[in-house]
């Protein structure tokens, strides 16, 4: 058996029961075509943080892609948003634009945590401009994968009705919600307006780990 390299997730013992946590929790194989997807080729011995220092990202909109253990796999998404096929690979990763105006690169958006939470990938990795986040599931963020599937099931349909009718939240009824989750959760993630300061960006990771239970690692990213 060939070992995993540092830059993918290991696997969780099967007694956890991880893979019944996700049902037909994907998109299509066919959402890109083959010819849109480029790579990186991996020489091997590279650690982890010289993987992600080759993580792509560009000025005006977002990469999305996937890790093997040879390869960066990845293609051009929308301007802020990236989706990619998760049965590909245990760690999956989405650069934001690094120059587009209103936007925050190096801070992960609360869709950023949920849907780490709400998806398969073990690792997932956010590609800032001067930072590189990369999120970890643990053992212990099971029982929160499950209070944020119960608490969805509970309120969805309730909480989406309330922010449609209001037209504070049009255009951002997702994001609001998505929010609105992680508060349940107990985590208070800064809207993307705040301005990040590095007490703050020492704060945050800290926090994540605290209220939803994953390792969080920050790299600062070589240009
Ligand atoms: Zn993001």
């Amino acid at each position: 058996m060939t070992t995993q390299p540092q830059h993918l997730p290991k696997p969780f013992p099967p007694k956890l029961g991880y893979d019944q946590l996700y049902i037909d929790d994907d998109i299509d194989d066919n959402h890109y075509e083959p010819d849109q997807w480029k790579e990186i080729r991996l020489r091997p011995g590279l650690t982890a943080e010289q993987v992600y220092q080759k993580l792509p990202s560009a000025e005006t909109f977002e990469y999305g892609g996937y890790l093997t253990k040879t390869r960066i796999r990845f293609v051009k998404c929308g301007s802020t948003s990236a989706d990619v096929p998760r049965h590909r690979s245990s760690c999956t990763f989405h650069s934001h634009p690094t120059n587009l105006s209103g936007t925050f690169p190096d801070l992960p958006s609360s869709s950023d945590l949920y849907g780490f939470l709400f998806k398969e990938p073990l690792r997932s990795i956010t590609v800032g401009k001067n930072l590189v986040w990369v999120f970890n599931k643990t053992p212990k963020t099971l029982p929160m994968i499950k209070k944020l599937k119960r608490w969805q099931t509970k309120n969805l349909l309730a909480v989406t009705r309330e922010l449609r009718e209001n037209p504070k939240y049009e255009g951002r009824v997702l994001d609001e919600f998505q929010n609105i989750a992680l508060t349940a959760l107990g985590l208070d993630w800064p809207s993307r307006r705040r301005d990040l300061n590095d007490s703050l960006l020492k704060q945050w990771p800290k926090l994540i780990a605290k209220t939803l239970k994953f390792d969080v690692t920050v790299y600062s990213r070589n240009q």
